[in-house]
């Protein structure tokens, strides 16, 4: 793993990634985005900017849980979680996530099928 800095709306974060989420991360652009990764851990952030305080913190931002769903976005796709991470500071909003689930995770797992 190792560190990455990544862009948010209202500023920036640094994380670990795994390869994974670094593809997920990487929209092809020469940048970074904290959105499509889905939610880091506090553990994984080192650091955050804030565009409001102007400043680097050397620590992860807040994560602020908005609310458990349980939303049908697509066939197969449900939202299950989303939130913000805020400054530690003044609680502005540094980025934002979402987790996703495959209605039919359980089945594919262990199975390893072709996708069609
Ligand atoms: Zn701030």
């Amino acid at each position: 793993m190792s560190e990455h800095k990544l862009q948010g709306s209202g500023g920036y974060v640094f994380a670990s990634l795994t390869d994974e989420q670094l593809k997920k991360a990487d929209l092809g652009v020469g940048k970074l985005f904290l959105a499509p990764i889905g939610k880091l851990e506090s553990d994984k952030m080192s650091k955050h900017y804030c565009n409001n305080c102007e400043t680097e913190f050397n620590n992860p931002p807040k994560i602020n849980l908005e609310e458990n769903t349980n939303e049908q976005v697509a066939d197969n796709l449900v939202l299950v979680e989303r939130g913000q991470y805020t400054c530690e500071k003044c609680g502005s909003i540094i980025g934002e996530y979402r987790v996703f689930k495959k209605n039919d995770e359980s089945e594919e797992a262990g199975k390893a099928k072709p996708q069609s």
